[in-house]
């Protein structure tokens, strides 16, 4: 009998400017489908205000975030604003194996080394509508001092350089739409030819035999 769906799962990573609503968009999708994996990351940043260590991120300091990068104990990392972040690669792993959609929330050099090492990765890029916005939810957020939010606007700037890279661009203008197409744009992906190679190896012998005549 043919498989119809590979079991490994596909690796989603989703980036976007800070303020663009990512976290919100990434909670939403995991509350409402329960075939995806959050991967927590760890990071030198202090924890915000509510921020909870091995919930929000694994916080830790910069000498055991670089013994982590020594140990080839991250599957990338990167400084953004002058911390360090970077993915685990344990969970990963074991997510992908387990037959979950792995989601990686990171920026943008990150989805880059990502789709070097996982070329079968899914790349999403999650912008509010306008520049505008960004800035007003980045205000309205309170949670950064206003030199931290010209930092991030700055960051933001060099980062839509990148938005090329990609292989989807969404608009979060309305949660529930955005959190719609996301899950959509990872059920297609799901089917492209790159991700179902076992597939396509087991029907092409089936109907070999076909065609020789053995069954
Ligand atoms: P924040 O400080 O706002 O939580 O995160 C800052 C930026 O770092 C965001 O763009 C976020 O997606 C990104 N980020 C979070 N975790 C990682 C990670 O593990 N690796 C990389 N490369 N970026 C990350």
């Amino acid at each position: 009998m043919g498989v119809m769906m590979e079991k490994k799962g596909i690796l989603i990573v989703i980036s976007g400017f800070s303020g663009a609503g990512k976290g919100t968009l990434v909670k939403a999708l995991l509350k409402k489908y329960d075939n995806y994996a959050l991967s927590i990351s760890m990071t030198t940043r202090k924890p915000r205000e509510g921020e909870r260590d091995g919930v929000e991120y694994f916080f830790t300091d910069r000498e055991r975030f670089e013994e982590t990068i020594r140990q080839n104990g991250l599957i990338e990392y990167a400084q953004y604003c002058g911390n360090y972040y970077g993915t685990p690669r344990a969970y990963v792993e074991r997510q992908m194996q387990a037959g979950n959609n792995v989601i990686l929330e990171i920026e943008i050099q990150g989805a880059l080394k990502i789709k070097e090492q996982f070329p079968e990765s899914l790349l999403i890029f999650v912008t509010p509508p306008s520049a505008e916005e960004l800035k007003r939810r980045l205000v309205s957020r309170g949670t950064e001092s206003s030199d931290v939010i010209e930092k991030r606007l700055a960051r933001a700037s060099e980062e839509s350089e990148g938005m090329e890279a990609y292989d989807y661009i969404v608009v979060n203008d309305d949660l529930d739409i955005c959190v719609e197409e996301v899950h959509q744009l990872v059920e297609a992906s799901r089917r492209a030819p790159v991700r179902r190679e076992a597939f396509i190896k087991e029907i092409r012998n089936e109907l070999k035999a076909f065609a020789k005549g053995e069954q």
